[in-house]
């Protein structure tokens, strides 16, 4: 069995430092060497407020910059549409067929997980990571529930012996921030109070790019 292949979708719109840190903690709670930080073909219920995939992507490799242990994986962005996650999977399982994969995701997407595309097959293709996010939204469906209780463990080291199928809650903490709150912070509306925290959530790489960039305002 070769070492775990972990990989961390998101939007990254912009990436911010509760990704990096959780998603961090998150690899040595379970063990793995490297996460891929792996932006999303942008879903069409998810507005990126004019900031192209371009520069998603430039600021998803900026962010990587803040640890040896992060690089972009960018397959996604090279899948022909329509892009679902199942389908990444299958491609990174592909390229993988000896590895287990471990597939990062936050709570609050957990919670909408049974809106993704086909998402009950996620089981066939990769591991589920549940990163803690201080949500209750949405509730959770019973669906969810019950696929919880058939592939739930707690059991590190059966991520690193089993391909695929287990959904791991890791016990990270709670990073409360979001790129929407950011967004916000960069924004021209934002006071100068505001615009301060962006310095505590943002590198200092990611935030050179944006302002080089003039994004956000
Ligand atoms: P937005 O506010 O635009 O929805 P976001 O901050 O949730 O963005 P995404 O790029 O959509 O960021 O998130 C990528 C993944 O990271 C998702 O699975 C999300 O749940 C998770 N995530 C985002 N922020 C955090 C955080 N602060 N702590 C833990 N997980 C997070």
């Amino acid at each position: 069995m070769n070492s775990p292949v972990c990989v961390f979708g998101g939007t990254f719109n912009p990436p911010h430092l509760g990704h990096v840190r959780a998603c961090l903690q998150a690899a040595d709670e379970i063990d793995v060497a490297q996460v891929g930080l792996m932006p999303a073909k942008v879903p069409p219920h998810k507005q990126t407020d004019g900031v192209s995939e371009h520069h998603r992507v430039a600021m998803v490799k900026h962010a990587c910059e803040a640890s040896e242990r992060l690089y972009p994986q960018l397959i996604e962005l090279e899948l022909p549409e329509p892009s679902y996650s199942i389908k990444t999977l299958q491609a990174l399982r592909e390229q993988h067929p000896h590895a287990p994969l471990i597939f990062i995701i936050g709570e609050d997407s957990w919670r909408n997980l049974t809106s993704w595309h086909q998402w009950q097959q996620l089981s066939q293709l990769c591991h589920l990571l549940i990163l803690r996010r201080a949500t209750t939204e949405p509730p959770l469906a019973s669906e969810l529930v019950a696929f919880a209780d058939a592939h739930g463990t707690d059991d590190v080291q059966r991520l690193h012996t089993e391909l695929s199928g287990l959904v791991y809650f890791a016990q990270t903490g709670l990073q409360p921030i979001s790129s929407t709150q950011l967004r916000k912070w960069l924004g021209a509306e934002a006071s100068a109070p505001e615009s301060a925290q962006v310095d505590d959530w943002v590198s200092q790489s990611v935030l050179h790019y944006i302002k080089e960039n003039r994004l956000y305002v």
